[in-house]
């Protein structure tokens, strides 16, 4: 690596993750519309019905991006990360519709969690795995949180991910990566029949169960119950607000997903000063 002052490479980890933001925002929106329409095809073929002949839904990398109103295709100059719905304030330059705050909140955070990542890990191969870590799970917390799926095109290649890294190993040995993606897998699945068997209610879905147990791949059995635990709390947190506010109603259910994602997430970076922390808190240490 180049010899550069700690602060360039955050910087440009910043920018590269704007970048990348930008592209989570394509697959956040279209990644489920093409797994419905394959599902679709899937159906129609079991069922022994005639071919579809409706045209699959945009691909995440071919078609260029427009405005979901008029269609009007955007140029550079309305595509660059963050700044041009700023600058746009929110609103299509050629027919003035709004444009969701999702954009410049994905590729906000885009930015930010990739800063934090290279200023954790410097600019090693760690935070580049770290990176794409980051990554995967933005783009998944978003499709669970529009959509209440969590695709297993991004679950399953980040829980092979994780088995992968623990080889070398990276940040912990093949025995841990193993185990935790097994417990991570088995304990939410056990959950998830205790509560349908008690209620007759799903309380979550079986992509819950692959988020956890890729996580678990990546970080080891010891990081699964402070995951879950921090998942319910910011759970708790943001569905408690969100009832207060009356942005929305307690009976919907509210995607798991997007939490186990953040704790998760923060349980990566953070996991050893929290438990740290906590030990100094509690007297333990
Ligand atoms: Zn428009």
């Amino acid at each position: 690596m180049p010899d550069l002052p700690p602060t360039v490479w955050i910087a440009l980890a910043a920018v590269l993750g704007l970048l990348v933001g930008s592209f989570l925002n394509v697959v956040i929106l279209r990644l489920p519309a093409r797994m419905a329409a394959s599902w679709r095809r899937e159906a129609r073929d079991v069922l022994e019905l005639e071919a579809d002949i409706e045209p699959l839904p945009p691909g995440i990398v071919r078609e260029p991006s427009h405005c979901p109103q008029c269609k009007h295709p955007l140029s550079a100059a309305d595509n660059i990360p963050l700044f041009s719905w700023l600058l746009l304030r929110g609103r299509c330059r050629y027919c003035k519709a709004r444009i969701s705050i999702q954009y410049p909140l994905v590729e906000l955070l885009g930015g930010v969690l990739s800063a934090v990542v290279v200023w954790k890990f410097g600019p090693t191969w760690v935070a580049l795995a770290g990176l794409l870590l980051t990554w995967v799970l933005i783009a998944a917390a978003g499709i669970d949180f529009r959509t209440q799926l969590l695709p297993d095109q991004l679950t399953l290649p980040l829980l092979w991910l994780g088995l992968l890294l623990s080889l070398p190993p990276m940040f912990v040995g093949a025995q841990a990566a193993i185990i935790g993606a097994a417990i991570g897998y088995v304990s939410l699945w056990s959950v998830y029949w205790a509560f349908k068997l008690l209620t007759g209610k799903e309380g979550m879905g079986h992509g819950d169960f692959k988020l956890l147990a890729a996580l678990g791949a990546w970080m080891g059995p010891v990081a699964l119950l402070p995951t879950i635990l921090l998942s319910s709390l910011i759970g708790a947190l943001v569905g408690g607000s969100l009832i207060a506010l009356r942005k929305h109603q307690r009976e919907i259910p509210m995607p798991f997903g997007p939490f186990i994602a953040a704790a998760g997430w923060v349980w990566f970076i953070a996991g050893h000063n929290l438990l740290q922390g906590y030990m100094h808190f509690t007297g333990l240490r």
